[in-house]
């Protein structure tokens, strides 16, 4: 085993949905045997930490909790950083508002100085004016995540980006995106756990969030053909980005 913090992105490329995905299993249960802990990140806001633990269980895989690292944790740990002690108006789900909770971010229903938002299935006209209109007032938009978009049975559904760029449109501002493919995640990692660029490698399944995120953080990447983009589209996209990046 090369590497000592195999970060594994969840969805596509651990599971399908409910669906464990066997390779991934075999490979994780391989390196906990050989005493190293895989790290997890997901772009999904919507759950908490404890229960991404117990989705990972009932796929057969025991997760350290500070080696799970969602999107929504790292928000709260980049407003913890950088917005200490202001308030803040939450669009989302139960798991981005119990990581502001956890983290000591007061929430509230109007005003605010920072807007987040998270994938929220029950968002609603007057959620998002008020978002947009604490924004245009000067409150700082963070997102979770970018997804414009995801996969289901039935086609495309809106992703939390969706919802980010309807406010940030409206307001006229540009949006700070916490999740994949922003390295924050992975910055968050090498910090905590005391890590060495060189000694960490990002597994996933999407070409534009984790392999990019990995390119942006400056580690290696491992792009798995059991999600999102094909690994011959992938790696032609990366060869792209790497000639690209030598013309600068
Ligand atoms: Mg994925």
């Amino acid at each position: 085993m090369q590497y000592k913090a195999y970060c594994f992105d969840l969805d596509g490329t651990v599971y399908r949905g409910n669906e464990p995905i066997a390779s991934a299993v075999t490979f994780i249960h391989a390196l906990q045997a050989k005493g190293i802990e895989p790290f997890f990140i997901t772009n999904n806001s919507s759950k908490t930490v404890a229960e991404l633990q117990l989705t990972l269980e009932d796929m057969g895989i025991v997760a350290q909790a500070d080696h799970i690292y969602s999107s929504a944790l790292a928000t709260a740990k980049y407003i913890t950083e950088n917005f200490a002690g202001e308030r803040a108006l939450l669009i989302g789900s139960h798991g981005l508002r119990d990581a502001l909770q956890r983290a000591g971010v007061e929430l509230v229903e109007q005003g605010g100085s920072i807007v987040v938002v998270g994938i929220d299935r029950e968002v609603n006209y007057m959620k998002l004016a008020a978002a947009a209109v604490a924004v245009q007032h000067g409150a700082t938009l963070l997102s979770t995540n970018q997804d414009v978009k995801f996969p289901t049975e039935f086609g495309f559904v809106p992703g939390n980006g969706a919802f980010t760029e309807l406010i940030a449109g409206v307001a006229g501002v540009k949006p700070i995106y916490i999740g994949k493919p922003s390295p924050l995640m992975l910055k968050m990692i090498a910090r905590d756990h005391h890590l060495r660029k060189q000694d960490m490698v990002l597994v996933g399944d999407n070409h534009d969030t984790d392999i990019m995120c990995g390119v942006a953080y400056g580690i290696a990447t491992i792009h798995v053909d059991t999600g999102v983009t094909r690994s011959k589209d992938a790696i032609h996209a990366t060869q792209r980005v790497a000639q690209l990046t030598d013309l600068l």
